[in-house]
């Protein structure tokens, strides 16, 4: 089997599109995460962990994980921002400008390169060879060169609650544009030549290591409202 990002035939280990780190927070005291299919006709069923595929070699795997352990402890356990002037707004610090640009970029190629029904909607087309160049040899660009915004999402109650949803493409301000929500955030990849001119470019991570982010609350984000009306209008929801 090929390894999709190096290439070479190797043994291919099961790798998570979506690190499974993230999905932690939705699993319930019995190890377990619902998940609630798009087509109505599918049954609601339990997992016990994320959704992964045969992708890549060990060796790419441990590649990739460099990325992921820098992000996995500035969501989990080392979060530094400031609060900004703007209301709503926060400045995330002390990031690994490479580090955390191609984790972005490694979740949005890997999506690409799934086959798996979940990340139907990513198809990165030419960009997804120049993508898998800047992951191998850890060239992350300039901020705007693929460029993603976050907004992290507030539930406003104590309760905890984290969702994932299916990656969807689109257009953004005249981009494409592709929209994940993972990690409380919502993460929109800019595909485009000019995405220098993006409305949000400064949002975008920097050089520096910062990176501008809004904060919005769930109940204000329609098409995450749209989805939770879609599930609880489920007659099967346990
Ligand atoms: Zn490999």
């Amino acid at each position: 089997m090929k390894c999709q990002l190096c290439l070479s035939e190797a043994k291919l280990c099961k790798s998570h599109i979506i690190p499974e780190f993230f999905y932690k927070p939705m699993y319930d005291d019995k190890g377990r995460m619902l998940i609630v299919p798009l087509d109505a006709e599918e049954k609601i069923r339990y997992a016990q962990q994320g959704e992964k595929e045969e992708l890549l070699c060990a060796s790419c795997e441990q590649h990739i994980n460099d990325f992921e352990k820098h992000v996995n402890r500035v969501f989990f356990h080392k979060f530094a921002y400031e609060p900004t002037e703007q209301p709503g707004e926060g400045l995330i610090v002390e990031l690994d400008y490479t580090k955390f640009k191609l984790f972005q970029l490694s979740v949005l190629w890997r999506a690409s390169v799934s086959t798996l029904p979940t990340y139907a909607q990513v198809n990165l087309g030419p960009h997804e060879e120049q993508i898998r160049q800047m992951i191998i040899n850890r060239t992350p660009g300039p901020p705007h060169q693929y460029g993603c915004v976050v907004t992290g999402l507030e539930t406003g109650t104590d309760i905890p609650f984290d969702l994932i949803l299916q990656p969807r493409r689109g257009r953004w301000d005249g981009h494409v544009a592709y929209r994940f929500v993972f990690g409380h955030c919502i993460w929109i990849y800019v595909i485009s030549s000019h995405s220098r001119t993006h409305s949000r470019a400064d949002y975008f991570v920097r050089k520096d290591g910062t990176m501008r982010f809004r904060i919005m609350h769930l109940k204000d984000v329609g098409f995450i409202v749209d989805e939770l009306k879609r599930v609880s209008q489920r007659d099967d929801l346990p």
